[in-house]
């Protein structure tokens, strides 16, 4: 007799196919043809592609290649309908995106089933995660739409909103975009991915049920050429992206300088970390769900396994026994683990990448599954042996495909965990809550899923660090991604600074004359520049006053080295990065007829001593933040919570602007300090002397070597030095150069760094919500999510 594990090995699943015929219904319903939804109003199909199904390579409908013309009257749509949608009120705006929660539940199963025939996906996944997370999100924003005018009472909505998603969660995609946005009253022009439209066209019908008035969403479908077309379009006030690095560069190129806020969810290669004391079971299981789900098609996706060389084999062994019985098949089957990739392009670019590992000398493993004869499939695969350098294991695959490496101690665990561009996500597996809460912080990326892996929620703001992009999506953090401080509408439209000081080359030849040349500070001391040139800095009066540092690009790299090696000052403690900041107050305090005096003979100001006391004041109140910028404690529907945290940027370089010379580079140099950041500043190009003099302030106030460098010289070349520069992490630009913040915007696209750009608007830094207040925080800071759940 065969004993029960033998029967339970020759036991299989029976088929459990999901019907499909009330989506065919709602296909042929519509024909198979569908044009845009703009304005409510459906366009006659023009132009149209075929949308097929990625398990047997049918067609299920013709899509329209919207045009240039179609984007226009779209955003012209929303332009229109948008003051109306503002007026309708918070409470009223929340009555239709509840609708819209309700009406999504109510359609739930037709929806999934749609997603899973147009991605591929399968349905166990879009029962389960997808629509559920949809319409929590629409619930979630209904709640942020009643309680606007409380809780975001100093901002308005930011307008038009042009949004573009990829493929691979093409309905949660649209939910994490248009709730926020409708939220925070802006209407919005939506792109989904030319492989899967079929969802958000679904989405329209269910907008003209719910009672989204006329206008207020907009959905155009095609290819890359109508998200151009929407980057490019000057009527779209922000834009919101999530797709490839490659594509969000290429965004933040073209919207340089365009004064469009813009926010980036882009790729990752995030990595899986199992402790030795980790649930080894539970892990294997958090790690199926963080590479398989979804295919692997899944941004935040646990492509690198770092595991603890002590239990390498146990857990690689356990791992393959699991990947043996993933179940790969027909999407809407409901007993399939794996389903379809979205396209034969995606198989085929996965298949590139493995094979190039195998060529490259790594072992691969894959269970012996049958892949279906048509359409588009990968089995679910391991990777071992690879160097932390090969393409497999820096390269983002977007396919079922894990690399494994392992490790030794924690601290090689972070350093591997960090050695890539991306910054998305991270999983940390250990029984030891001190050992995974010491390492979450040290993980650059944007969410830290603790003996948990793929958790989302509605009320917990998702995004990255680094090459990952910027900006967050859900919660609060979300929220102010779609809306505009008032304070932005109350600044001037030009600097207040009248015309820019003379400046030229030093003439004095006098070997007697007392040298008067400030020089620049990098590291806590003062540097000669690197050219050995300085510019000599006249005062109101037109008489010399005194020469400074010509910095030049070593200059600015030595100081982002200096900078980089100050790394204590982002772990001191909040109350000691306020002491020092009152400690520069006080020493600034004691010289203030110094600085008042230096102040008037630069600028000719007949009220020095106002700029001086403000300039305390604005380091005080920096102080004041610096232990009060707290994060959130999130409470997302699991036993659990998560602490959104705000870290440090890393390293900023500041070009201060020439109005208030010394108010304004505080104001800008004291909260990136506050927060924890380290600082590269180029002062006022047309009044410098004002920081240079601060020299001996900060010599005297415990602030450590290289926290804050000061470069003097071009504001031009060194912002652009500062903007190419690869282990810059944001620069702020304040000068009021249209064009200088352009090139900034421009040039950060290489490294996708974050930038803070104030265009050729100037700004009055006396006034604390132009200057001041939790916006500029935000700039200063990036939010880390970590998940920990409790007893499990
Ligand atoms: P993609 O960048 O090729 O396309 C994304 C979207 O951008 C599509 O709608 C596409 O039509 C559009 N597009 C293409 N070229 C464009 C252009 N020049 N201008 C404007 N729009 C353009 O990405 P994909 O292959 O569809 O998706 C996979 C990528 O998306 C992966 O890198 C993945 O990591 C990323 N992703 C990120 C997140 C996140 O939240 N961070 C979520 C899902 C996917």
């Amino acid at each position: 007799m065969p004993t029960i594990n033998e029967i339970l090995q020759t036991m299989d699943y029976g088929p459990a196919p999901e019907s499909t015929k009330e989506a065919q219904a709602w296909l042929d319903q519509h024909e198979r043809r569908f044009g845009l939804f703009i304005d409510n109003a459906w366009s006659p199909a023009a132009d149209t592609f075929a949308s097929t199904n990625p398990a047997d390579g049918k067609e299920l409908a013709q899509i329209t290649q919207a045009g240039a013309q179609d984007v226009e009257r779209a955003v012209d749509a929303a332009r229109r309908a948008q003051p109306g949608w503002v007026a309708l009120g918070g409470h009223g705006r929340a009555r239709v995106l509840y609708a819209l929660a309700r009406l999504l539940q109510k359609h739930a199963r037709l929806f999934a089933v749609i997603e899973t025939l147009d991605n591929g996906k399968t349905i166990r996944e879009t029962r389960d995660a997808d629509l559920p997370l949809a319409a929590r999100h629409f619930y979630h924003h209904a709640g942020w739409a009643q309680l606007q005018s409380e809780e975001f009472a100093d901002y308005r909505a930011v307008g038009v909103v042009g949004q573009i998603v990829p493929w691979n969660f093409p309905l949660l995609m649209l939910a994490w975009k248009i709730a926020p946005a409708l939220a925070a009253g802006n209407t919005v022009v939506f792109k989904p991915a030319e492989f899967t439209s079929l969802s958000a066209l679904l989405f329209a019908e269910i907008c003209v049920q719910a009672g989204v008035p006329a206008g207020v969403v907009n959905i155009v479908t095609g290819d890359g050429r109508v998200g151009e077309a929407m980057v490019k379009h000057p009527g779209i006030d922000k834009l919101a992206f999530t797709g490839s690095t490659e594509v969000g560069r290429l965004i933040r190129q073209a919207t340089a300088g365009s004064g469009k806020k813009l926010s980036l969810e882009l790729g990752g290669k995030s990595p899986f970390i199992v402790f030795e004391d980790a649930d080894l079971d539970a892990a294997v299981e958090g790690l199926v769900d963080s590479i398989w789900f979804n295919q692997g098609q899944v941004c935040c996706a646990g492509s690198r396994l770092l595991v603890q060389e002590s239990v390498e084999q146990r857990f690689l062994a356990k791992l393959r026994t699991r990947m043996d019985n993933l179940r790969l098949g027909a999407p809407t089957d409901k007993s399939m683990d794996i389903g379809a990739l979205v396209d034969p392009i995606q198989r085929q670019r996965i298949e590139g990448l493995v094979e190039a590992a195998r060529l490259e000398g790594c072992t691969i493993y894959q269970p012996a599954c049958e892949l279906p004869a048509n359409g588009s499939w990968f089995p679910p695969t391991l990777i071992t042996g690879a160097s932390t350098s090969a393409g497999i294991a820096q390269t983002e695959v977007f396919g079922p495909v894990l690399v494994a490496m392992s490790f030794r101690t924690p601290v090689e665990a972070v350093q591997l965990a960090n050695n890539t561009v991306y910054g998305l996500a991270a999983c940390v597996w250990s029984e030891s809550i001190s050992l995974a809460l010491d390492v979450a912080p040290q993980i650059k990326a944007g969410v830290v899923w603790i003996n948990t892996a793929n958790q989302f929620d509605a009320a917990c703001g998702f995004g990255g660090y680094r090459e990952s992009g910027f900006g967050r999506e859900g919660g609060k953090e979300g929220m102010f991604e779609y809306m505009t401080p008032l304070s932005e509408d109350a600044r001037p439209a030009a600097p207040l600074v009248e015309a820019k000081a003379k400046v030229k080359a030093s003439e004095s030849n006098d070997p007697f004359a007392i040298d008067r040349t400030a020089k620049l500070y990098i590291g806590g001391k003062q540097a000669r520049p690197d050219g050995a040139y300085s510019r000599a800095i006249t005062g109101a009066s037109g008489a010399f006053l005194a020469d400074v540092g010509e910095g030049n690009r070593k200059d600015i790299r030595n100081a982002v080295e200096a900078a980089h090696k100050a790394s204590g000052w982002a772990k001191a403690t909040s109350h000691n990065r306020a002491q020092v900041l009152y400690y520069i107050a006080e020493n600034l305090a004691v010289r203030a007829d110094e600085f008042a005096a230096r102040l008037a003979a630069m600028t000719g100001s007949k009220d020095p001593h106002k700029e001086v006391q403000a300039s305390i004041e604005r380091l005080f109140y920096y102080a004041a933040w610096a232990d009060k910028y707290d994060g959130l404690a999130h409470q997302p529907p699991m036993h659990g919570i998560t602490v959104a945290l705000n870290e440090p940027v890393g390293v900023i370089g500041i070009i201060c602007p020439n109005e208030a010379p010394l108010l304004g580079f505080i104001s800008l140099v004291a909260p990136a300090l506050a927060l924890g950041n380290r600082v590269v500043a180029v002062p006022s190009e047309a009044y410098p002397l004002a920081a240079t003099d601060l020299y001996q302030v900060l010599d005297t106030s415990d602030l450590p070597g290289g926290a804050l460098n000061i470069v003097t010289g071009s504001a031009d070349e060194l912002a652009r030095t500062l903007a190419s520069h690869s282990d810059v992490d944001a620069v702020w630009r304040h000068d009021g150069s249209a064009e200088g913040c352009a090139e900034v915007e421009r040039l950060s696209a290489a490294s996708l760094k974050r930038t803070w750009v104030g265009g050729a608007k100037g700004r009055d830094w006396y006034d604390t919500k132009q200057a001041g207040g939790r916006a500029v925080l935000a700039h200063a800071s990036q939010v880390k999510n970590v998940w920990i759940p409790y007893g499990v």
